[in-house]
């Protein structure tokens, strides 16, 4: 992996077109996650939402309407990760607003949690044109940012949404089938993490739906710190 060029988008443009004068618009930035450490580059929460919405690290920065950083309640104590925006997300730049999402709302509600009450983010933060899958350069290429979110959040549970969160957070090619059912431990702070279907999984086959009530109770026993 190369290093990768991030232009400064904050300098005044007199700034950058003074004749005679070179100014440093350019630093330059480590690529992988392995390389950026968890709270670094940004050292807050607009700064690093500053980051993302002129973020041009993968080819879906051409193709978006907007980034889609992450919302709800930064103090919270539960973080869902699903897997990127889709149409609805890339028009409003919010995550989980389109029928997935009220979906999720309702699976949140069933465990007690209000949408303001939880933090809500995904794996990439750009939408892949026509839904199509994340490719592995792009979710290394945002991996950075979620770590980030989540070393600022520190949250005391993570839920992981979909094939593609579970696989990338847990670093395995293995199943959501396989890994729900048990507490599995995310990052070095080994924050205890629960997997379960994609909401937009479970309106295609609404039978999964029980399964996904018994990943809920499992999280609400983790939150309680009874699991
Ligand atoms: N699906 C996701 O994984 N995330 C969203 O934000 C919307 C749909
Ligand atoms: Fe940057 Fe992530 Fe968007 Fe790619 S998906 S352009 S890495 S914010």
């Amino acid at each position: 992996m190369g290093i990768r060029r991030w232009v400064r988008r904050d300098l005044p443009v007199e700034a950058l077109s003074e004749p005679g004068r070179t100014v440093k618009t350019e630093v330059t930035l480590p690529a992988t996650p392995a390389e950026v450490p968890a709270a670094q580059p940004a050292t807050d929460w607009e700064a690093l939402r500053a980051q993302v919405a002129a973020c041009e690290k993968c080819a879906l920065h051409a193709s978006r309407t907007q980034t889609v950083f992450g919302t709800g309640d930064r103090n919270a104590d539960l973080l869902i990760i699903g897997e990127a925006p889709g149409a609805d997300e890339d028009r409003l730049g919010e995550p989980f607003v389109g029928r997935a999402g009220q979906l999720l709302d309702q699976m949140l509600l069933a465990a007690g949690f209000r949408r303001n009450q939880v933090y809500i983010a995904n794996i990439l933060k750009c939408r892949p044109p026509d839904n199509r899958n994340p490719a592995p350069d792009e979710i290394l290429a945002c991996s950075g940012y979620l770590a980030s979110q989540i070393s600022m959040l520190q949250p005391k549970a993570i839920l992981s949404v979909g094939g593609v969160a579970a696989t990338t957070l847990l670093e395995t090619g293995q199943s959501v089938g396989k890994l729900r059912g048990e507490v599995h431990d995310f990052g070095e702070s080994r924050i205890p993490l629960v997997v379960t279907y994609h909401p937009a999984y479970l309106l295609r086959k609404p039978a999964e739906k029980a399964k996904s009530w018994i990943d809920l109770q499992l999280l609400m026993r983790v939150l309680r710190g009874v699991a």
